[in-house]
């Protein structure tokens, strides 16, 4: 077993924005410092954890779900002395049942007297003496990556994938609405995922805010908080608008609802400072979703709506879903307003029809209703 002492982290998008680069990287450096709780530094290019003799494999978890690293990988850190170097690898080397292997060096320490290809052809040689294995520049069984920093020596096998994205915070704070579905987690995420602090607000049907935090709408915000540095639910009340619903024509009940949606968020953006709104809408995914409703309710919102599934297939945000993790939630059984609302909603809702219905049963005072209570949970 190698014993790894470091964990080396890159980031690469941010790296590439010239301007505002020493702005991303200590964003991100903060950002890993609060959800790991240690201090990191940062060299040239790469931010590096020591390990004090703690497992790298539990800081990996959230390593991995920092948006803005692209790789990382357990290393060993060694002191500028090439023979120690050598050594070291040949020790980490020497129980692994590997034949064939490479060496690929990176050098971000121009003031090195090797260049990375002399470096690299110098451990090659050693380490294939010493141990007797093949160097294979094509088709290596293994890869020692060596990366030459301005303190010191660092090598590692496996890079491990990161999310990319930019980095929480770096984008301003939005408001999603979330639903118990599968696409408005993902939408959440996407939005998350280019620097934004999301903040998510769903209208539920249940008796107690308890309940719905324990039901998967809890288990939800639980997983998306972990990509980032935790978020706020706001939990309003579906009754205001149930109540309404009995006086609005069936079929553009679901529209109406939508509008009313857009509007509460509005009204909550207003207040609290939110840049914009998310949703879970992909491009005519259901018969709600058509152009001309998206068009109709979003005349209820000053604040953009942000649609970042609009293009995407079901399959795609399904995928995306089992990977961020909210998926097996929110597959589960549970009790949403929309399935609780009519059957066949129109699908080509008239903006000025809609206009119409919301004026004449006054749902502005529905919201203004709702808006009343409110709560809002930590996570
Ligand atoms: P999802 O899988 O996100 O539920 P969907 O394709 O089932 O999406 P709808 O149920 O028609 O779509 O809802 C469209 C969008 O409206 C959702 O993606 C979500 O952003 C929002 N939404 C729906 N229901 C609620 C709710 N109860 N609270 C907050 N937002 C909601
Ligand atoms: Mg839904």
């Amino acid at each position: 077993m190698v014993e790894y002492n470091s964990i080396v982290i890159h980031y690469g998008e941010i790296a590439l924005k010239r301007g505002r680069r020493p702005y991303y990287e200590k964003l991100l450096k903060k950002n890993l410092e609060e959800k790991l709780g240690r201090k990191l530094r940062r060299l040239r290019g790469r931010l590096i954890l020591k390990l004090e003799g703690d497992d790298w494999r539990i800081l990996s978890e959230k390593i991995r779900k920092t948006f803005g690293v692209v790789w990382y990988a357990p290393a060993v850190y060694v002191k500028k002395d090439v023979e120690e170097l050598e050594r070291k690898i040949i020790e980490a080397l020497r129980e692994d049942n590997v034949r064939s292997f490479k060496v690929s060096v990176k050098r971000s320490d121009k003031t090195f007297p090797l260049t990375s290809l002399e470096l690299a052809e110098k451990l090659g040689r050693s380490i294939s003496n010493n141990l007797n294995l093949r160097v294979d520049l094509e088709n290596p069984e293994k890869i020692v990556w060596v990366e030459v920093t301005e303190e010191g020596f660092y090598f590692l096998f496996e890079k491990i994938e990161g999310l990319g994205g930019l980095p929480t915070g770096s984008s301003g704070r939005v408001l999603s609405l979330l639903s118990g579905g599968i696409d408005s987690p993902v939408a959440s995420w996407l939005m998350m995922k280019r620097g934004c602090i999301v903040d998510l607000l769903h209208i539920h049907s249940s008796l107690t805010h308890d309940e719905v935090l324990e039901s998967k709408i809890g288990k939800i915000a639980r997983v998306l908080s972990e990509y980032g540095l935790g978020l706020t639910l706001h939990l309003a009340s579906f009754r205001p608008f149930f109540l309404k619903s009995f006086e609005l024509p069936p079929k553009m009940i679901l529209v109406v609802f939508r509008a009313y949606m857009a509007r509460l968020a509005d009204r909550m953006a207003g207040k609290k400072g939110y840049l914009g709104i998310v949703t879970g809408d992909s491009l005519s995914q259901v018969a709600s979703q058509t152009l001309e409703n998206l068009y109709a309710v979003s005349m209820f919102s000053q604040t953009p709506i942000y649609r970042p599934l609009i293009g995407m297939d079901k399959q795609e945000i399904i995928d995306l879903a089992k990977k961020i993790g909210t998926y097996e939630y929110s597959i589960q059984e549970y009790r949403d307003c929309c399935a609780i609302l009519a059957r066949h909603p129109e699908t080509r809702a008239d903006p000025r029809e809609l206009r119409e219905i919301w004026e004449k049963n006054n749902l502005e005072e529905v919201v203004e209703e709702t808006l009343k209570d409110v709560a809002e949970y930590n996570f």
